[in-house]
């Protein structure tokens, strides 16, 4: 799979001037400072077409980059397979996709590499960090990626995954799951559903955003979760 760099060249100026507006999440990330970061890796795996271009918050420690790399590889691995997406379905009773079939395509499309003039170029996930906030894990952006009125350069139709991980919880061992890479590959997961426009309005349990966060977690092992274990904030787009 070739993979097209040069949209990377593209923003590198981008980069030093906003370097200190990244790590502002308590907005939606509207504007142009959101396609910087540092770039990781491209995690591509040929048996699910994914294709993901991992772009981190300059803060984030080495160990943590580690951490998000090995996150991302088993996203990759997981996002579609069938144990996965059976436990969410047996799991599921509200918030669901119009069908399975849909949803399978739908993520298909969003990990899978997207044609940039007669280029294929990787899928841009943007992972920005936080701190000082003790109730949440993560910081998800309902419908960003289908979000047209600044698409990502080059997609046209698309903006980009972008989510937020809590620097008191993300890689620390005082938190029970700080350094497990197959939960924070399960937050991913569902922050990244909330680009999508998923959502959990009535509560975690249940909800379908919700159960394959778990699901992904558990690779496709229906577990007791404990609640909260997925406790996130969401932060809309202003009007
Ligand atoms: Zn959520």
């Amino acid at each position: 799979m070739i993979i097209h760099k040069s949209i990377f060249l593209t923003i590198l100026p981008l980069l030093l001037a906003s370097r200190a507006l990244a790590r502002d999440v308590s907005h939606y990330p509207y504007d142009d400072f959101a396609y910087a970061g540092k770039y990781l890796r491209t995690f591509a795996n040929d048996n699910t077409g994914a294709a993901l271009a991992l772009h981190v918050d300059f803060d984030f420690s080495d160990d943590q980059n580690t951490l998000l790399k090995k996150a991302t590889v088993t996203l990759a691995e997981r996002y579609i397979s069938k144990p996965v997406l059976d436990c969410t379905y047996a799991s599921s009773v509200k918030d669901l996709p119009a069908s399975r079939e849909a949803f399978v395509s739908q993520m298909k499309e969003v990990f899978g590499t997207k044609l940039v003039e007669e280029a294929r170029i990787a899928t841009y996930i943007f992972i920005a960090r936080y701190d000082q906030d003790r109730g949440s894990v993560g910081i998800g952006f309902p419908n960003l990626y289908y979000d047209k009125d600044k698409p990502f350069p080059g997609y046209s139709d698309r903006h980009y995954l972008y989510l937020a991980l809590n620097d008191d919880f993300f890689g620390k061992s005082s938190y029970t799951y700080g350094t497990d890479t197959d939960y924070w590959a399960g937050v991913m997961a569902h922050e990244i559903l909330h680009n999508l426009n998923f959502n959990h309005p009535t509560g975690y349990s249940g909800s379908f955003i919700t159960e394959y966060g778990n699901c992904l977690w558990k690779n496709g092992v229906q577990a007791d979760i404990p609640e909260g274990a997925f406790a996130d904030r969401s932060v809309e787009r202003e009007m």
